[in-house]
């Protein structure tokens, strides 16, 4: 399987808004969320990069409520994750942190 190293460098979020510099989106856009899954599957490696995410994300938007923050940066990518795959996602992690 090829990996997206290409499409990771290219959407790169931009602060303080929080945005990615390509294609304007709430970061992590799908994309950027594309190249997490192509680089860490779609087990615990890719929680652990999205909590980076919520983690950057969260300091530059100090503002946002956590269900906003939640659902930019779990809600939302691994909606996008799951409409990719054939199964559910149903590690247990994923309903810790989406709940
Ligand atoms: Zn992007």
């Amino acid at each position: 399987m090829e990996k997206q190293h290409a499409a990771h460098g290219v959407h790169r979020p931009t602060w303080p808004d929080a945005t990615c510099g390509t294609c304007d989106a709430d970061w992590p856009c799908d994309p950027a969320v594309d190249a997490l899954v192509a680089d860490h599957g779609t087990g615990l490696p890719l929680s652990a990069a999205l909590w980076r995410a919520f983690d950057e994300v969260a300091r530059m938007l100090p503002g946002a409520s956590f269900a906003d923050l939640r659902w930019r940066c779990f809600g939302r990518p691994l909606a996008h994750v799951e409409a990719q795959l054939d199964e559910p996602l149903s590690c247990d992690h994923w309903s810790e942190v989406t709940a």
